[in-house]
């Protein structure tokens, strides 16, 4: 805690905050977008918004793992853990989201199917170790904070000459969903969605560095501040972002620099060009096919790939009409806009995968503003 109290004392906030309302200028409005749902719950949390000034906007971009990961690809994964011989292993917040027909890996658990909860990679490893007759299946998900230890424990279950392992690999990446937001209709044409500047996610950039987000900055003229998770590092992040737009700057900055530089971690990124490769094209929830997205297990460890080994079959479904997900993926709407947000759809009852994840915004609406969303309505 010793660290982290000073990145949440008010003073400093309240004091950040006067600076923030005196440098933005009121004769025009800043829209800017939270990438990841973690700052999203910082925000929500820490009540940042309410120390804006009006004319400061924040939107929640679509950083959130289980949020992004398209229905049919969580439909093939349950299909895996219903088969006799497999054992599927997955994050603990993968299980609660709902696929198509109200189905989950929860509920494919209750129903008989081998599925197991871990909080490291590492830990199938020891499952598939321990059970060797058994197919053990870890399902991947995330963003490149968790795509090194997938790729470091591909080369253990190597090492260990383990043969009853394979990954279902669904690991995506930052900055070409940020390029999906920036070339999007809701963007580019129709005006609805309007985002003047990013702030990234340190954890993303503590593995890729700052480096990658250069090119959107050059090219979509929008500025990019890597920002830490705690309050503080958001106020200054939106700091940052409000003097370079008053400048008419694009660059990319740092607030984050007691754990991101712009190279990034060499070691991770060596792992993962070991191991993964970009697939031409990957299905997102809400943003839909985009290039260059996804990460796919090369070739040289195709032993270790579940979908070779299973030859898994990705089908196209309708998405359940009453969730707005894809949407507020999109930052198209928010989370109060969907009629069964607090009622039909809760954190207990999910309809959606934005109201499963610690990282959802649904979700974080759900815990830190309900009360004053039943009180307006
Ligand atoms: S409230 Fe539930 S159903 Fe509505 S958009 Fe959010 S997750 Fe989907």
């Amino acid at each position: 805690m010793r660290y982290i109290r000073g990145f949440r004392e008010g003073a400093a906030a309240a004091a950040l905050a006067r600076l923030i309302d005196a440098e933005a200028d009121r004769g025009r409005q800043y829209h800017l977008m939270e990438f990841c749902g973690g700052h999203t719950h910082a925000i929500f949390r820490y009540g940042v918004e309410d120390l804006l000034p009006s004319n400061v906007r924040l939107i929640h971009g679509p950083g959130c793992p289980v949020c992004v990961l398209a229905v049919p690809r969580l439909d093939a994964a349950i299909e895996l853990a219903q088969r006799a011989d497999v054992t599927l292993v997955s994050y603990g917040d993968m299980l609660r989201v709902p696929a198509s027909r109200r189905r989950s890996l929860l509920k494919a658990r209750a129903q008989g199917a081998d599925v197991h909860m871990v909080y490291s990679a590492l830990e199938a490893l020891d499952i598939a170790a321990a059970h060797p007759k058994r197919e053990v299946v870890f399902f991947a998900i995330g963003f490149e904070t968790t795509t090194p230890a997938t790729a470091h424990t591909i080369l253990e279950a190597r090492r260990l000459g383990l043969k009853n392992f394979s990954v279902y690999c669904n690991h995506v990446v930052t900055p070409a969903a940020i390029q999906s937001i920036l070339d999007s209709p809701e963007v580019r044409e129709w005006g609805q969605v309007r985002v003047d500047g990013f702030i990234g996610p340190s954890h993303v950039s503590a593995v890729i560095g700052s480096r990658p987000y250069e090119y959107f900055a050059q090219e979509y003229q929008r500025p990019v501040v890597i920002a830490g998770f705690e309050p503080l590092d958001v106020m200054q992040a939106i700091r940052m972002l409000v003097r370079q737009l008053n400048d008419g700057q694009a660059c990319v900055e740092n607030q984050f620099t007691r754990g991101v530089t712009r190279e990034g971690n060499r070691k991770a990124q060596r792992l993962v060009a070991e191991v993964l490769e970009l697939r031409p094209s990957f299905e997102w929830r809400g943003l839909g096919e985009l290039p260059y997205s996804g990460l796919r297990i090369k070739s040289g460890y195709a032993e270790f790939d579940a979908e070779r080994r299973f030859a898994i079959e990705v089908k196209a479904v309708p998405e359940n009409a009453a969730c707005q997900c894809p949407a507020i993926i999109r930052g198209v709407k928010k989370p109060t806009d969907c009629k069964i947000f607090g009622n039909a759809c809760t954190p207990r009852t999910p309809v959606g995968s934005c109201m499963v994840s610690a990282e959802g915004a649904c979700a974080a609406y759900y815990k830190y503003r309900r009360g004053a969303v039943q009180a307006a309505g």
